[in-house]
Order: C-alpha cells, then sequence, then structure tokens
C-alpha cells in the first residue's frame, strides 16, 4: 500500500480528470451512461486513495460507516420512485452540508486537544503540531457556515417537495429583517471566530447558519423551488471543497468546486428558462405565495370548457400532418412513458410527424421529462427543446399536452399580473387544435388557472394519463387509418 501513498497525487489527478469527464457525459442523453460510469470510477478511486493516505485512521469506524451508508444508499436507490427524485436530491446535499459542520467541529476540537496537552507532550509523542493559521481559521469559518446553511435549507427543500406539514412556506414584513439580522449577526460571530478562535463565536455562528438556512429558503415559493435545489446543489459543491481545504485532500477540493461551479451554471440556465434572475428568487418572496390568490379568485369564476373523448382525439391525431406532444409532471405521476411512446409509434406509421416537446422545467426536476422519454426509448432526435419548438406551433396541426399545466400557461406571455409572467413557455395555444390530457380541471404546482384549458381550439380529456394514452392508441388502432 505504500505505492498508493506514494503516488496519491497522481491517483487524485485521475480521478479530477474522470469527474471531469463525467460531467462532460452527463451534458448530453447519449454520453450519460458513460459519464455515470467515469464518475463511479472517479468515486472509488477518491475514496481508496483517501483510505489509504490516511494518517492512523481508525480502520472499523470508516468501514463501518462506509457499509451503512452503502445499505441506505442502495435500498434508497432500488425504491424511490422517479417522481420523489428531487426531493430524495435535495435530502443528499443536506448530508454534504452537516458533513461540512462536523468536518470542521472535529477539526477544532481535535486541535484544541493539542493544544491543551502542550507542546512537550506532542513532542513526546512524535505528534508535530502547528498553530492553526489564519487561512485555516477563515476555512473552517466558511466551510462551517456554507455547510451549515446548506444543510437546513436542504432539509427545508425536502420537506417542501414532500409536501411535508413541517415545511410551511413563511411570509410577511418581518421575514427580510430577520433574516438580514440572522445573517448579519452569523458574520459577527464568525469574523470573530476568525480573529480570535474563540469557540463562543463559533458555535454561535454555527447555530445561527443552522438558523438562517431555514428561514432563507423557507419564503420561496413552490414554482422557484428546482432553481434551489440546484443552488443547494452548488452550495454543497463549495462547502466539500471547503473541508478539502481544511483536511488538506487535492480531490475533494477539485470534485467539491465541480459540483460547485456547475450547480452554479445550472442554477443560471433555469433562472434564465423562467425569466428570472437569481437575486429575485431567492429574495423576492414567495412566488407560490403570490400566486394563491389568483388560483382562488380564478376558481370563483365559472368558465366553459369543451371535453372529448379518448376516441375523438386518436382519429383526430391519426388524421394530423404534424403532431408535438407536450409531456409534463402528469406524465411522470402517471407512469404513462411507455404508452406515450406506443402511441407516438403507431401515429408514426400512419405518417403523421411527431415530436416531443420539452419545457426546462417540465416536471419536479431539471432533465425529468428527458429522463423519462429516454428510459421509454423514445428516439433523441424527435425530443426538441422550447427555443427549438416554439416557432414550430403556429404550423402545427395537433398539440397533446400530457400531464402539463404551468409550462403551458399563456398568462405567462399576456397577464402581467400573473406571478409567472415573464416565464418562457411553450406556446402550445398557438396550435391549430389542442388537446389535454389531465384528471380534472385543477391547477398545476404554481397553483394557477390556465387560459389554455379555455381555449376555442383547446379539446380536454380527462383522465389518468396512462388510460387516457391507451385508449387513443385502442382508438387509433381501431380506426385501421
Ligand atoms: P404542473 O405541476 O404545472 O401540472 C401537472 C398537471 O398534471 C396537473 O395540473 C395535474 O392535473 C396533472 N396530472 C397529475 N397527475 C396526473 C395523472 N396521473 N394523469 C394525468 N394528469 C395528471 O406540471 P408542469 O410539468 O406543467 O410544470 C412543472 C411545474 O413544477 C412548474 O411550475 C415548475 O416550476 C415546477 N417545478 C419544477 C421543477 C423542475 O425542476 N422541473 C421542480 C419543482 C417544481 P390534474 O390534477 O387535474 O390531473
Amino acid at each position: 500500500m505504500e505505492f498508493i501513498r506514494e503516488y496519491a497525487d497522481w491517483f487524485y489527478l485521475i480521478g479530477a480528470v474522470l469527474f471531469i469527464l463525467t460531467l462532460r457525459g452527463l451534458s448530453g442523453p447519449k454520453t450519460a451512461i458513460a459519464g455515470n460510469r467515469y464518475g463511479m470510477i472517479a468515486m472509488a478511486i477518491a475514496v481508496l486513495t483517501t483510505f489509504f493516505v490516511a494518517d492512523n485512521p481508525v480502520v472499523w469506524m470508516i468501514l463501518a460507516a462506509m457499509a451503512a451508508g452503502a445499505v441506505v444508499g442502495i435500498a434508497r436507490a432500488r425504491t424511490v420512485p422517479m417522481t420523489q427524485m428531487p426531493e430524495t436530491v435535495a435530502l443528499m446535499h443536506s448530508l454534504v452540508g452537516l458533513a461540512a459542520v462536523l468536518i470542521a467541529i472535529a477539526a477544532i476540537i481535535h486541535n484544541n486537544k493539542l493544544i491543551e496537552l502542550g507542546p512537550d507532550l506532542l513532542t513526546a509523542n512524535g505528534i508535530t503540531f502547528h498553530e492553526m493559521s489564519r487561512v485555516h481559521l477563515f476555512e473552517l469559518f466558511v466551510g462551517c457556515f456554507v455547510g451549515a446553511i446548506t444543510f437546513t435549507a436542504s432539509v427545508f427543500a425536502y420537506g417542501k417537495l414532500a409536501a411535508k406539514k413541517w415545511a410551511k412556506t413563511i411570509s410577511g414584513a418581518w421575514v427580510k429583517p430577520v433574516q438580514a439580522l440572522i445573517f448579519l449577526a452569523m458574520l459577527g460571530f464568525g469574523i470573530h471566530f476568525f480573529l480570535s478562535g474563540n469557540m463562543t463565536s463559533f458555535w454561535a455562528m454555527t447555530g445561527l447558519a443552522l438558523a438562517f438556512g431555514w428561514v432563507w429558503i423557507a419564503p420561496v415559493g413552490g414554482g422557484d423551488m428546482p432553481v434551489v435545489v440546484s443552488l443547494l446543489n452548488s452550495f454543497s459543491g463549495w462547502a466539500a471543497a471547503g473541508i478539502g481545504f481544511t483536511l488538506e485532500n487535492n480531490m475533494l477540493i477539485v470534485a467539491g468546486s465541480l459540483v460547485g461551479s456547475s450547480g452554479a451554471i445550472l442554477s443560471y440556465i433555469m433562472c434564465k428558462a423562467m425569466n428570472r434572475s437569481i437575486i429575485n428568487v431567492l429574495f423576492g418572496g414567495a412566488m407560490g405565495g403570490a400566486a394563491a390568490p389568483t388560483a382562488a379568485a380564478g376558481a370563483q369564476v365559472q368558465r366553459n370548457y369543451r371535453s372529448g373523448s379518448a376516441d375523438d382525439a386518436g382519429f383526430l391525431m391519426s388524421n394530423a400532418d404534424s403532431v408535438v406532444i407536450v409531456p409534463g409532471y402528469g406524465m411522470a405521476q402517471g407512469r404513462a412513458q411507455n404508452a406515450v411512446k406506443e402511441l407516438a409509434n403507431l401515429l408514426k406509421e400512419q405518417g403523421v410527424t411527431v415530436r416531443f416537446a420539452i419545457h426546462p422545467v417540465a416536471g419536479r426536476m431539471p432533465g425529468h421529462m428527458n429522463v423519462l422519454l429516454a428510459e421509454a426509448d423514445v428516439p433523441y432526435e424527435d425530443i426538441l427543446e422550447m427555443d427549438e419548438i416554439n416557432s414550430d406551433f403556429p404550423a402545427t396541426d395537433v398539440v397533446l399536452v400530457i400531464g402539463a399545466n404551468d409550462v403551458v400557461n399563456p398568462a405567462a406571455k399576456d397577464d402581467p399580473n400573473s406571478p409567472i409572467y415573464g416565464m418562457p413557455i411553450l406556446e402550445a395555444h398557438k396550435a391549430r387544435t389542442i388537446m389535454v390530457i389531465k384528471r380534472s380541471m385543477a391547477t398545476g404546482y404554481a397553483g394557477l388557472d390556465n387560459d389554455l384549458f379555455y381555449n376555442d381550439k383547446t379539446m380536454m380529456i380527462f383522465g389518468d394519463a396512462k388510460k387516457v394514452v391507451e385508449d387513443m392508441t385502442k382508438a387509433i388502432n381501431g380506426t385501421g387509418h
């Protein structure tokens, strides 16, 4: 094992390169599986190398922790349904944050213990000890508070996405001053710790950072949660990089920075897709909260809509030249992706041009729809992003919206008073005919009524996504076109 110790930096370098290839692979559906494999190999190299370079590791503790983590990880990976992926990701980020806090605490306690032993005893026992430098205190200060904020904020994001009762959105005039107060106090104690190494200040900073994570994310509304989750992903990366400095582990610094920067880039892309700035998302108040009154007002007005059967819809589609399918959260919820693929194939056999239109925040996590369609083996060239397909809607015969709502809500374009005004949408309302599969006239995630459903060109087909799509396929088969 001397070999691994001697060439540790080389192993870390190989790991770092593989992590970069991982990110590159994950940027496209065709290369994603290879990307995942690189990531697994890189992680194995990182863990094994670290195991062998550690000074006097408590082997049983490391193995026990790894075994416990592996059991929980495998069990969760096998059982988690696709629809619960976002909250699972949020929960995992919370663990990275917690690890950063615990390592910072351990590093400080360890250091203080060494100081207590006194220099003579240390030298007698062959332990070399350096007073913590300013740089070291700064790393601990930043790593710990970023970790603590990531921890509680991610726990809240988990609760919110899993619709737990304790994850209540908070609002009111008091929120911003309280946030500012906690933040400034946290910074004050942190700076004091940095300057003096005072432990009371360290504990106060950590406690306040934990509180800040919660009050910071709690006012953010439902519609903005995806950006928050991606931002917390970035935070967890920076916290890991911070720990990397504390532990003087280059691999962790590189991996943490990669996660940190890729998460930040994703947050930026998502904000652009929702036409919002990151500052507005984080400090602009609750989008979901603001949406509630509009939805309630909408519910009081009785509006007319047209509904039809799966048979009618199937007949219309099989006679169309072009069909664009817009999947949303309801397709995931109803596990309808395979049925949808069969319908698309059948229509293609009838000479219909069928394409899929994906909104960047359709579903409940970035890339949600892409993953489901890839799982159902829908060809990548049939799947188009919002910018690629939007100009084609006016010339499209039929748009089939399957369990999507907010991402096709025209209020985002037409109604300056709408909470989602300015968010780019798939312009399904411009097509010649629109068909919408959902179970009721209920609102989507942002809690808003949707004018598209009351459009003269729209036909609502009520029912569970999978059942309706299967019925459509049967109807087309039956008509024998
Ligand atoms: P929405 O949540 O707006 O709408 C989904 C619709 O699907 C609902 O109106 C529901 O209507 C219908 N539905 C649910 N289950 C079924 C089923 N089994 N069969 C048929 N229909 C069903 O989804 P969109 O994808 O349009 O929009 C995503 C929303 O989620 C956006 O507001 C986005 O900001 C938010 N979000 C996105 C995240 C991301 O990263 N992508 C993460 C978190 C939130 P009904 O009940 O009547 O059936």
